[in-house]
């Protein structure tokens, strides 16, 4: 039986700690971190990401902004928001929520993010820092990954990790943070042949793809540590993740539930970021 990584009370432990640090922050140099966060359109996915977000921050005790655009907005009117925001001076962080509505230009916009106001880590320069191992942000999914092996005490020293899935988000960055961790990597896609055999070598395997299902029990290496970052709905609607659950769990030392595992991570390495962010802002 796998020990069950409980995110969500993780998540709280570095969200309380982050509120202690927001608290003295405000009393001794009156500094209160901000966030702003952009929404276009009506994907009912990304409002529910977005109202968490929001949630978050008043937890925290984080000033936050809301722009809640119609899918009508006009890239050009997006831009000049990011511009707006690159200056305001109450605002330390930006985001914008993805996917954007199509016809907008999504890198385009990311570029524009001052990079020290980039609290999603998707800036090239930001990405750049990241490759060299030197950041100021880490991306919030594949950062809240790591914690959680932290918080479990799985080193991911000299360990063979297996990470299924290769977007810019997820599944580059966390090959590259395990590397920075001394981990010997190899990122599968959907183009990887004998999928599974390269599964069962892994230590520890983190699967990034949005399949129900794909990482079955016979994939897992005995006492492997499992790490589902997936986000699916089942046959009757149910949140899952990539993960067989019902055939992993014997097998695995430690493994994510979804929902409750790397889900509500993602949320605190943003709320982490943005005090970053208002660290570096007012030169503490
Ligand atoms: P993308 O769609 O950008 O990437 C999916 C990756 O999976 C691609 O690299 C693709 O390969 C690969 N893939 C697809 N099919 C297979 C297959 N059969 N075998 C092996 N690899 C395959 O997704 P994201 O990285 O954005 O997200 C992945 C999942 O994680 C989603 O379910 C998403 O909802 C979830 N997610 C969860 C977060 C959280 O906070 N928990 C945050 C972000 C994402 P190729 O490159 O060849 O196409």
């Amino acid at each position: 039986m796998a020990q069950l990584i409980d995110g969500k009370a993780i998540s709280g432990a570095v969200k309380e700690q982050i509120a202690q640090q927001v608290s003295s922050m405000q009393e001794e140099q009156g500094i209160t971190p901000g966030l702003a966060v952009v929404l276009v359109g009506e994907d009912p996915a990304s409002a529910i990401y977005v109202k968490n977000k929001e949630k978050a921050c008043e937890e925290v005790g984080f000033y936050s902004e809301m722009y809640t655009l119609p899918t009508s907005v006009t890239q050009q009117e997006l831009e000049d928001l990011i511009h707006t925001l690159n200056e305001k001076e109450d605002i330390d962080g930006i985001l914008v929520q993805k996917p954007l509505p199509k016809g907008l230009d999504e890198k385009a916009l990311v570029n524009l993010i001052r990079p020290d106001k980039d609290v999603d880590a998707f800036h090239p320069e930001n990405v750049g820092h990241i490759m060299q191992g030197d950041f100021h942000f880490l991306p919030c999914t594949p950062a809240g990954v790591m914690e959680l092996l932290r918080a479990s005490d799985v080193n991911p020293q000299g360990k063979r990790a297996v990470i299924v899935g290769r977007s810019d988000i997820v599944g580059k960055p966390m090959a590259m943070l395990l590397l920075h961790q001394n981990a010997t990597v190899t990122i599968c896609h959907s183009k990887t042949q004998n999928l599974a055999e390269v599964c069962q070598e892994a230590d520890i395997l983190i699967t990034a793809v949005g399949k129900t299902g794909l990482i079955t029990g016979d994939m897992v290496k005995p006492g492997a540590v499992v790490i589902d970052v997936g986000i699916n709905r089942d046959a009757k609607g149910k949140l899952c993740g990539d993960v067989d659950f019902k055939s992993v769990e014997p097998k695995a030392s430690y493994i994510t539930p979804v929902p409750g595992g790397v889900g509500p991570m993602t949320i605190s390495m943003l709320l982490k970021n943005t005090l970053a962010a208002a660290r570096l802002h007012s030169g503490l």
